[in-house]
């Protein structure tokens, strides 16, 4: 069925038109996973039977809404009350929450259709998807190498059509970078955008639900019903959200694009990845667009702030995880509570998590707070006013930055899984829109051939916090000219 290809927006048309069943879209999805999730392992668990009942009741009528009849995947660190929430960790393994992610249950309240949960790196630690207890996902364009991470099940999903659209997260480019690699939209708004509440925490002051999806507008809209205040997350913002967040096919006038010079690393793009920003570049002249310099002073200070900030948030939140409240508990015999956790949490936690954890704590121990803590909280306001400056309104600034979302495409499993600097030096590019609050998009930008295989490649465009409605516009003005809406990954 060729739909299973279309944006979320045409499929849900053509269910209100009633060209096709919720039911018979469901089951295609449901078939597709079948025949090509075992190559892929994009899906940690799936509903067949909830996604045709409910599929079921769209057909009858008895639910309605802007998303009805509409499949979804949703990263497994979104909870759910059906299922299991697992942060593809043994820490939680068979984990069932008794209550569902404010994100997903809005989805789900507007008529989407939950298909499963998504494979993801251990509790949204890496850029791979290697760091997971059991298998990891896989690229569809070659199942050789990765489809990024830490949300990579549902990149891979969504760029495999197994669902119309896909919930991630993105703390340090967890949606950005994967949807690169994989070769389709993804958004991460603004933090305080999107509720919290419901998703399993990483590094509370960074983390931010977005969309992997086929198309702009469907990011747009995805974005505009989870969005919004909500009582269960006092970090959510109280913002308006703008009733016409979707309706991104008005051109901003006047448009400015900044190009940040800082983000031109000599020799650290693959020229593919180069190419593509130049001919973006090149797009937004022709729309008439004034393409500005912009100076991001502090921007090589975002990865070492942000592995600082995010290990020390990291290592606090995980340690809820101790053997007795929640998750795995060891069998191994003792009488000793401290003894208990220890085994647990050495059991329970992969390699990354433990030395994420093992960072965090040292930075957080007594006496040298001042040296990395509190450092990188400065550095992070530093990147922020950097930003405000080059989006600031009052004078000349930009409305967009322009720049890669990654220095290359997809590598190889196994290629930086024993290297974490390399392996952290993937976020160079996306860390700072996190540490900085604002929001981020990765557009597909066309291929690169690496031997013998077409890989992807994304562009990133970067708008101010809260500035979400005009970002979408110059992202869907990209789209529109561009001509990458119909790259699909050869696996049928
Ligand atoms: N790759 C980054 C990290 O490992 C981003 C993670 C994320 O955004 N969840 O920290």
């Amino acid at each position: 069925m060729e739909l299973v290809h279309a944006t979320l927006t045409q499929q849900r048309d053509a269910i209100a038109r009633g060209d096709v069943s919720a039911v018979e879209l469901t089951q295609a999805y449901l078939d597709r996973i079948a025949q090509h999730d075992p190559a892929l392992g994009s899906y940690h668990e799936v509903f067949p039977e909830r996604a045709l009942k409910t599929a079921a009741a769209v057909d009858a009528g008895e639910i309605t809404g802007p998303l009805a009849g509409v499949t979804l995947g949703v990263k497994d660190l979104f909870c759910t009350d059906y299922g299991t929430t697992t942060c593809s960790s043994k820490m939680l393994a068979g984990y069932r929450s008794p209550f569902t992610a404010t994100a997903v249950q809005r989805l789900e309240d507007a008529g989407a259709v939950v298909l499963g949960k998504t494979v993801m790196d251990e509790f949204a630690l890496g850029s791979s998807c290697e760091t997971c207890a059991h298998g990891g996902a896989r690229n569809p364009w070659d199942t050789d190498r990765v489809p990024g991470g830490s949300s990579g099940g549902s990149a891979a999903a969504m760029a495999g059509s197994l669902a119309a659209a896909t919930l991630g997260t993105d703390t340090g480019g967890s949606i950005r970078q994967p949807a690169a690699l994989c070769g389709v939209v993804g958004f991460k708004p603004s933090y305080g955008r999107v509720s919290r509440y419901g998703m399993v925490a990483c590094a509370s002051s960074l983390d931010q639900a977005g969309t992997f999806t086929r198309s702009v507008a469907d990011a747009a809209l995805l974005t505009k019903l989870m969005a919004g205040a909500d009582a269960n997350d006092n970090t959510c913002a109280d913002r308006h959200v703008p009733e016409d967040l979707d309706a991104v096919d008005t051109p901003v006038p006047g448009l400015r694009i900044g190009l940040p010079k800082q983000y031109v690393l000599e020799g650290a793009n693959h020229p593919a990845v180069q190419a593509a920003v130049d001919a973006a570049c090149a797009l937004y002249r022709d729309q008439g667009a004034e393409l500005v310099e912009v100076d991001l002073p502090h921007t090589k200070y975002g990865i070492p702030a942000y592995y600082v900030q995010m290990t020390a948030e990291l290592s606090s939140n995980l340690a809820r995880y101790d053997g007795v409240h929640y998750g795995h508990r060891t069998d191994r015999p003792t009488t000793d509570p401290a003894e208990l956790t220890a085994l647990s949490r050495e059991e329970g936690f992969g390699d990354e998590v433990k030395r994420r954890i093992m960072l965090g704590t040292y930075v957080l121990s007594g006496g040298y707070e001042q040296q990395y803590y509190d450092r990188a909280l400065r550095v992070r306001r530093l990147i922020r006013n950097d930003f405000d400056a080059a989006f600031d309104a009052q004078g000349a600034g930009v409305h967009a930055i322009l720049c890669p979302t990654t220095t290359g495409p997809a590598f190889k499993r196994g290629e930086l899984i024993d290297d974490p600097l390399a392996m952290y030096l993937n976020d160079v590019y996306t860390v700072n829109v996190n540490l900085a609050g604002i929001c981020g998009i990765s557009l597909p930008a066309g291929t690169a051939q690496v031997d013998g295989s077409a890989l992807p490649v994304g562009v990133q465009l970067i708008g101010p916090a809260f500035g979400e409605q005009t970002l979408l516009q110059v992202a869907r003005q990209y789209e529109q000219h561009a001509g990458h809406t119909e790259l699909r990954a050869p696996i049928g």
